[in-house]
């Protein structure tokens, strides 16, 4: 069988992908490795994504519009999204949803570990490791599999530059973490990650609790470890998951006949490591390029230009925001200081919704630089 598009990974990226593949009517197959995998993960999903791809409710099992920064000192503070909140899903159930999506369109979903793509007449022929699945040939390949993307090896594309390692633990609800089960908190503290952030994400009837921080630089093990011990946390945890979170898109994630989405070609965001929004925008953005490029040969290369054009300014705030306040305590001490501000939290969850960055007026962007030359001053 030969296919117009092969999709490799079946994650978020990947389902997306097929399904605006599927519904255009290009023959297209979606290959993942494992159709039980439940990738780690926070699934904290902004209520823009779930508007934009209508997220059944049943699969948003909590609905967050609290938040909670802690300061290295310990210092709290409570902020409130009034028009919108943070959705928290399970990504089990999520990606599944997805791929299901995905097949009702009309692509072929299939098992399979992708074991090596080579070139084959004017398109690719897909070996797979475990060989419940025979090779099969497609013409264009879009490269969906995740941080440690093979695709991206395969094809020759620029390496994935920076990556953070994220770990996290799943707890049953008792009574001693009862208080974390309707609000997101979020830790700024450098015995908790030196680079990064601590995350405490409620979900129906467990905690996840989680930390990163770059690759090869610490133990992320004893960083986890160490939160936990400084939440208060006794109970053992039921699950720990990890895994690499690309922190900057790649050199080039777009070629004449393939193209690479959501973490293969490092959408995630820096300063708060999200991921999933971007992957299904990516999915959405390479799928509808590929389908202009069959159909009417436009270059797949806009893709990667539209997903800049759109979220460079986001990437780019984000990485100033993480390399200015993520160095020390006491800049994180500021920068816990700063989110006070009534006009900061308003610019933080607007932008966080939807992916807007809406420029506050002049008098708000006077007001909150003169707080943080203050704050940077003082040490807060
Ligand atoms: C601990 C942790 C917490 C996170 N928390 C959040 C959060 O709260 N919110 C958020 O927005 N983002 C979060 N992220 C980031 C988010 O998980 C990713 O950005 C997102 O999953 C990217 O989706 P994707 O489809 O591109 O890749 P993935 O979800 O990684 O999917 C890739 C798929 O490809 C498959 N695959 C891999 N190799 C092959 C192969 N050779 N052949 C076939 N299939 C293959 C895998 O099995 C997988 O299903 C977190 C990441 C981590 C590690």
């Amino acid at each position: 069988m030969r296919y117009d598009v092969a999709v490799i990974g079946g994650g978020p990226s990947g389902a997306v992908a097929a399904a605006v593949l599927a519904k255009a009517g290009i023959r297209t197959v979606l290959l993942e490795r494992n159709l039980g995998n439940v990738k780690p993960c926070g699934g904290a999903i902004p209520l823009g994504l779930i508007e934009e791809f209508s997220i059944p409710p049943e699969l948003v099992e909590k609905k967050l519009s609290h938040m909670r920064a802690r300061s290295p000192k310990g210092r709290s503070i409570e902020m409130h999204m009034p028009n919108g909140y943070v959705g928290m899903v399970r990504r089990e159930k999520f990606d599944r949803w997805l791929r299901d999506e995905a097949e009702k369109a009309g692509a072929v979903v299939m098992e399979g570990l992708m074991e090596s793509i080579r070139p084959a007449g004017d398109g690719w022929r897909i070996t797979t490791l475990n060989g419940k699945v025979e090779p099969f040939e497609a013409a264009h390949i879009i490269g969906a599999d995740g941080a440690n993307s093979k695709t991206a090896v395969e094809l020759g594309f620029p390496p994935n530059e920076l990556k953070v390692i994220a770990m996290q633990q799943r707890f049953h609800y008792t009574p001693e973490i009862e208080r974390f089960r309707d609000i997101v908190e979020i830790w700024f503290d450098g015995e908790v990650s030196p680079d990064f952030y601590g995350w405490i994400f409620p979900k129906a009837d467990h905690l996840a609790i989680g930390t990163g921080t770059e690759e090869g630089k610490h133990s992320i093990k004893a960083l986890q470890k160490r939160f936990v011990e400084k939440i208060g946390i006794t109970e053992p945890s039921y699950l720990d998951e990890a895994a690499k979170i690309p922190m900057k898109p790649r050199k080039s994630f777009a070629a004449e006949k393939h193209v690479l989405v959501g973490d293969a070609a490092g959408l995630v965001t820096p300063a708060n490591g999200e991921g999933i929004f971007f992957a299904m925008r990516s999915g959405r953005l390479g799928a509808e390029a590929m389908v202009r490029h069959i159909r009417e040969g436009a270059p797949l290369k806009a893709y990667e230009k539209e997903f800049r054009r759109l979220y460079a300014p986001i990437f780019f705030g984000l990485e100033v925001l993480q390399s200015v306040y993520y160095r020390n305590d006491r800049l994180r001490e500021s920068f816990v200081a700063i989110c006070r501000d009534d006009d900061v939290q308003r610019i933080t969850f607007d932008s966080y919704l939807y992916k807007k960055m809406v420029p506050a007026p002049w008098s708000v962007q006077m007001k909150i630089f003169t707080k943080n030359i203050f704050h940077l001053l003082k040490g807060a």
